[in-house]
């Protein structure tokens, strides 16, 4: 194929993608398999005006608590795996994670992150009471949504949280395929961790669905993951880079390319128009977020307040002590890329649009 009559092909899938219609499978890989710089322009340049076109120059910051690294499986790319015994472990009591849900408020986040391994003082029983109790003070503390990642829990869970005033469901499938999902979360069920996001926005949660890249993937397992991840119409999608952790079996693999990070998550702004995506601090930093924000994300998540004792997920400490990870920190960052933060309403209101939109369905 002439290089005239590639451009010209990739031109017709941006313009067709900005004006909604669906991208078939080959027409991801073509995205995908973007490396020139005048290409590059061009996707992250159409990803922006489809952002601008739904969500404006507004973005979402999500505070980001950790709360338990206590987990009863075993992930091979996970640094608070079961097994691994170089693993920080905490459990935040219940005062803490009000407390500091209250200082992410106060700084000016949009939405409560309540992120935690599959803990055993929760799982071993299947109680969860004390985990619903913990979400409806922070709601009512905070007076902002919340976000539970309690892991892969049953159906009377889930209404339990959302009774209890949560507002996402968040649950990573990290991988569609399902021999590499079999390989890096051994022991767990493919079918019952997608069931429990249908589930999920059946009792009246918004739902986040997340992929890893760099796990030795092709273009076109990508693209499959892409459109498994559509079907799946979940509100909010997530890409992040596999990064090595220390004490599990992947260490020795190399880490993902954040520039396919970067690249996916313009592709997925284009086929997921009107859906939130982030910019995670958890991979890059703040050096990261601008790229992030440029490739057409509207969220930026994991803002961790410092000198609490809190971990990131997969990079542990990365930008939290020294306050890179906070609301003033990224403020001039979404300047620099002509974005700024939604006001405590914007973010309601898209939340509140979203379920109904969803009851709708
Ligand atoms: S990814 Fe989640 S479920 Fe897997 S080991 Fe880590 S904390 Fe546990």
């Amino acid at each position: 194929m002439s290089l005239h009559r590639s451009k010209t092909r990739l031109g017709s899938i941006l313009e067709r993608a900005e004006a909604g219609t669906p991208l078939s499978e080959a027409e991801i890989v073509r995205l995908l398999s973007i490396v020139q710089g005048g290409e590059r322009d061009a996707l992250f340049a159409a990803a922006r005006r489809v952002r601008t076109k739904h969500t404006g120059n507004r973005v979402f910051l999500y505070g980001f608590v950790y709360l338990s690294t206590y987990c009863r499986n075993d992930c091979h790319f996970c640094f608070y795996r079961k097994s691994n015994l170089q693993s920080l472990r905490y459990r935040k009591t219940h005062a803490d994670v009000v407390g500091v849900a209250q200082i992410l408020a106060e700084s000016g986040v949009h939405l409560i992150d309540l992120t935690m391994g599959e803990d055993p003082v929760y799982f071993d029983k299947n109680r969860f009471e004390g985990l619903a109790d913990l979400v409806g003070s922070v709601t009512e503390a905070t007076d902002l949504p919340v976000m539970i990642s309690p892991g892969l829990v049953d159906d009377g869970v889930l209404a339990l949280l959302k009774g209890s005033g949560a507002s996402w469901f968040a649950c990573y499938q990290e991988t569609h395929d399902r021999a590499l999902f079999q390989k890096i979360r051994p022991g767990q069920d493919f079918e019952a961790r997608l069931e429990a996001k249908r589930t999920a926005k059946r009792v009246g949660l918004l739902t986040e669905e997340g992929m890893l890249s760099g796990l030795g993937e092709s273009h076109a397992d990508v693209a499959r993951n892409l459109v498994a991840m559509g079907q799946l119409d979940t509100d909010q999608v997530r890409v992040m880079s596999f990064v090595p952790q220390t004490g599990t079996p992947l260490w020795n693999t190399p880490p993902g390319d954040p520039a396919e990070e970067v690249k996916i998550i313009a592709i997925m702004r284009l086929l997921f128009p009107d859906r939130l995506i982030p910019a995670s601090l958890d991979i890059g930093g703040l050096g990261g977020l601008k790229d992030r924000l440029d490739a057409g994300a509207n969220v930026i998540t994991s803002l961790v307040p410092p000198g609490e004792g809190l971990s990131g997920v997969a990079q542990t400490s990365l930008d939290i002590d020294d306050a890179r990870r906070t609301v003033a920190s990224v403020e001039p960052v979404l300047r620099d890329c002509g974005l700024t933060s939604a006001t405590k309403a914007e973010y309601r209101r898209w939340v509140e649009n979203r379920m109904d939109q969803n009851l709708g369905a």
